[in-house]
């Protein structure tokens, strides 16, 4: 048996803003997290975009377009882009350790 997984926050929504081009997820703690998708898809953690450097690295990708948003299990969300990208799973604890709001320090470079 696995040990329990800590009790990281889970999106209770996430509302596509596509005049804002912008994925606004809000939490079960009440956090909102507001992500331009332009940032949101330059972090994408799939080993295509991230390859097998040890360290995370930002894109800096534009004009990046949202089509689909799915829930993997209960941890993460895969997100569909409009070049048919589709591999990028982003747990719950990416999307919170990325979240760009002030509160949260900015976005992340
Ligand atoms: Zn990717
Ligand atoms: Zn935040």
């Amino acid at each position: 048996m696995s040990p329990p997984a800590p009790p990281f926050p889970e999106p209770v929504e996430a509302r596509h803003e596509k005049g804002a081009r912008r994925l606004v997820l809000t939490w079960d703690d009440g956090h909102v997290s507001p992500f331009p998708l332009d940032y949101l898809r330059s972090w994408c953690p799939c080993a295509t975009c991230q390859g097998h450097a040890p360290e995370a690295k930002y894109l800096d990708l534009e004009n990046q377009e949202l089509v689909h948003i799915d829930g993997v299990g209960n941890y993460a969300l895969a997100l569909n882009w409009a070049d048919g990208h589709n591999t990028g799973i982003y747990s719950f604890r990416l999307l919170r350790h990325l979240c760009p709001c002030d509160a949260c320090g900015g976005e992340k470079r």
